[in-house]
């Protein structure tokens, strides 16, 4: 295991690096590994790899993973839908970033959550910049007004910036436009604070970070075996 996650991580490592070199030389991104799919000895492998940011996308799952790995000086991503219900279930567990904010109300139910527990979280907003109705997030025209309404009503979320899942197709086009979309919402934001553009997964993140990711989210490549 431990030998395939040392090649994976290179693989990963040199081509997130190739692909921010020639967007620029000043551009830095970072790598989420999204361990859904496995368990505790896979995180740990990879983290005994020098890996150190890990995503999940379902508070069970987080929970479960980050309590039997308390012992580990491991940052943690919340990157799938939030529901209401959980919302204090994610505040005990103080991710570093939630990356699926997605709407107002869930943005005011946070908030209030995170002022009785005074404490603050830090979050992105996330779009659907490519219009498919199974993916969560508002659309890029909405964007610009409802991140700056969540700044003004929820002080105790800090709005970093953007997310969003490229399109699902096999067409570079389309896929390079949904991250187009995001990267103009997130330009348009810059000057209130927006300094995060996480996108990118196993098979677009070179894309991605071609149209300026910062952030990339990868599972299943640097899992396999
Ligand atoms: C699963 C998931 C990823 C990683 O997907 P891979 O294709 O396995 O790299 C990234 N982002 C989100 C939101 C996910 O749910």
């Amino acid at each position: 295991m431990q030998a395939n996650y040392l090649r994976n991580l290179d693989l990963v490592i040199r081509k997130i690096e190739r692909a921010r070199l020639s967007y620029s030389p000043h551009h830095i991104v970072s790598l989420i590994a999204v361990s859904k799919y496995v368990s505790i000895q896979e995180i740990t492998a990879l983290y005994e790899c020098g890996q150190r940011a890990f995503g999940e996308n379902k508070i069970q799952d987080f929970k479960s993973k980050a309590q039997a790995l308390e012992s580990l000086p491991l940052q943690w991503h919340m990157i799938g839908s939030l529901q209401e219900n959980k919302i204090n279930a994610l505040i005990d567990l103080n991710p570093v970033l939630l990356h699926s904010l997605d709407s107002l109300k869930l943005a005011l139910a946070l908030q209030k959550r995170l002022e009785t527990k005074n404490t603050k979280m830090h979050a992105l907003l996330q779009l659907n910049t490519s219009f498919e109705s199974s993916k969560s997030g508002v659309f890029p025209q909405d964007a610009h007004v409802l991140y700056q309404e969540i700044q003004a009503q929820c002080p105790n979320i800090i709005m970093e910036g953007i997310m969003t899942i490229g399109a699902h197709s096999n067409d570079y086009k389309k896929i390079e436009q949904s991250f187009v979309l995001a990267k103009d919402v997130f330009d348009s934001l810059s000057g209130v604070g927006a300094r995060t553009l996480s996108m990118g997964m196993s098979d677009d993140f070179e894309i991605a970070i071609a149209c300026g990711a910062n952030m990339v989210r990868i599972g299943s490549r640097l899992f396999q075996i």
